[in-house]
């Protein structure tokens, strides 16, 4: 199969943020949070391909203060 016969993605999950505040006992994520300046950007999601769906997931992505940003996108 060459390149360019590779079905295109149609659905994304897209982690906004390790960062979260609940600290769930059967989770890990919390426990190395991502800085703020290395999360993705609304921006960065323009280089994504054309999809259909895609998951907002983190850790807890309404801790994001552009989250507003990042669905309009
Ligand atoms: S990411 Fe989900 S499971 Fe993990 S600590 Fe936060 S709320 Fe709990």
């Amino acid at each position: 199969m060459s390149a360019e016969n590779i079905p295109h993605p149609t659905d994304a999950s897209i982690i906004l943020t390790y960062r979260c505040p609940m600290k769930c006992k059967m989770c890990n994520i919390w426990f190395n949070p991502t800085k703020k300046d290395a999360e993705i950007k609304a921006a960065d999601l323009r280089t994504l391909p054309r999809l259909k769906f895609i998951n907002l997931t983190g850790g807890e992505p309404f801790v994001r203060e552009d989250l507003a940003e990042i669905v309009e996108e």
